[in-house]
């Protein structure tokens, strides 16, 4: 007998309906003959609604308080989920994310886990009980409830396929899979058969928010596969894994694209040692993640640093970065919110030239104007106006021909 761990996104549990759905759908899996942990996301916008109720009556609701009000999302999921498959038959039990021994640090709101004990879950699966996991928590040292950062419960998925050796590692949500390019702006993307961890992780990490970064680089750490798959249809996914098949090695696999860039330029810096820290470290300090980072070489030992930050962190972004701009003698420091970034990613890329001209060449004959480019082995990320993105991203699965089957 295997072990199969399920992740069931928000959408999946949404209402009493979805849930009943889902429940059914875990009994003809486990009848298969497999032991089953599934590990559950909040009901639909929940997380969203909790956070809005705790501003509402806190101008600063705090960590702590906030971390066990948002895990109570998951909590009520996973005792419902529970509650419908014993309704159908079988034997279940919910779990916290503490029950199912998930130690974490004290970084609340984004807490790493530590160590998963499994002893529990174990004892439950060996009484024949399906196991329900709430997803995006775990427990300190000192007993304090902590999440795992926004979209967090597909790490916890991972996590416990890696600590309960599972055989495979399913997530279901409301797409099919993964995709050349977001169907919704590109009508003719084909979904992908199986993609690697490391393509996966660019993917994630550049637009697609399909499969939360972290849980990826968890499965490429722990070599868990991931299926991602829709719990509503029957189409049988996309595998994210070590090994993809010899005939698209040697390919571009997916343009991602993300909208919500912004980017601060701090003009007329003097080019000493030290200018970069003494912006960087307040920024981080303020809990705000800067995305791309640019510098260009200097003139004059005067220089330009740009980099870019969600638009939703602007405002606070540039509150931080203004005073410090003026107190080492930078000329002026400017914002722009609506950019976008699209990437070209394949692991097909790695030591092959001729990539980037082509998507520079592709993205001016559209007339589109490239801002600011960043690559990594496998990804050539540019960012352009947010209003292009979309045409950009056709032209580019064109170029590409990602349209055609492989
Ligand atoms: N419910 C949490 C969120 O919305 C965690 C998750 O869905 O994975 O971010
Ligand atoms: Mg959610």
């Amino acid at each position: 007998m295997a072990l199969i761990v399920q992740k069931y996104g928000g959408t999946s549990v949404a209402d009493a309906e979805a849930i009943k759905n889902v429940a059914r759908r875990i009994i003809a899996r486990r009848n298969k003959g497999d032991q089953m942990v599934v590990v559950v996301s909040a009901m639909g916008d929940t997380t969203d609604d909790l956070i809005k109720l705790a501003h509402q009556v806190s101008e600063k609701p705090g960590e702590r308080e906030l971390d066990a009000l948002l895990s109570t999302g998951e909590l009520v999921a996973s005792t419902l989920v529970a509650m419908a498959i014993r309704s159908l038959g079988s034997e279940a039990i919910s779990l916290s994310g503490a029950q199912a021994g998930i130690r974490t640090d004290a970084n609340h709101s984004r807490a790493r886990i530590l160590e998963i004990d499994p002893s529990r879950m174990r004892r439950e699966l060996e009484e024949g009980k399906i196991v329900i996991v709430a997803g995006f928590q775990g427990i300190t040292d000192g007993l304090d409830i902590t999440t795992l950062g926004r979209g967090g419960s597909d790490t916890t998925a991972v996590a416990l396929a890696a600590s309960l050796k599972a055989k495979a590692c399913e997530k279901y949500t409301d797409v099919e899979g993964i995709y050349t390019a977001d169907p919704r702006l590109v009508p003719e993307a084909r979904q992908l058969r199986d993609i690697s961890y490391e393509e996966m992780l660019e993917i994630a990490a550049y637009g697609s928010k399909v499969v939360h970064p972290r849980a990826v680089e968890l499965a490429g750490e722990f070599d868990v596969p991931i299926l991602v798959a829709s719990s509503f249809a029957g189409n049988p996914g996309t595998l994210i894994h070590r090994e993809v098949s010899m005939e698209v090695r040697n390919r571009v696999r997916s343009i991602a694209h993300d909208l919500d860039v912004a980017k601060i330029m701090v003009v007329g810096v003097p080019d000493r040692p030290g200018i970069a820290a003494s912006i960087f470290e307040p920024l981080a300090k303020a809990g705000i993640s800067v995305d791309t980072i640019v510098q260009n070489a200097s003139i004059n030992k005067i220089t330009d640093l740009t980099f870019t930050v969600a638009r939703s962190e602007l405002d606070k972004a540039m509150k931080v970065v203004e005073p410090i701009a003026k107190s080492i003698g930078a000329r002026e420091c400017v914002s722009d919110a609506k950019l976008g970034k699209v990437s070209v990613i394949g692991t097909g890329m790695q030591n092959s030239p001729g990539y980037a001209a082509r998507m520079f060449s592709t993205l001016s004959e559209r007339g589109i104007n490239i801002q600011l480019i960043t690559t990594s082995e496998i990804r050539i990320t540019c960012i352009i106006e947010e209003s292009q993105v979309g045409n950009a991203v056709r032209a580019l699965h064109q170029t590409f021909q990602l349209d055609a089957e492989s």
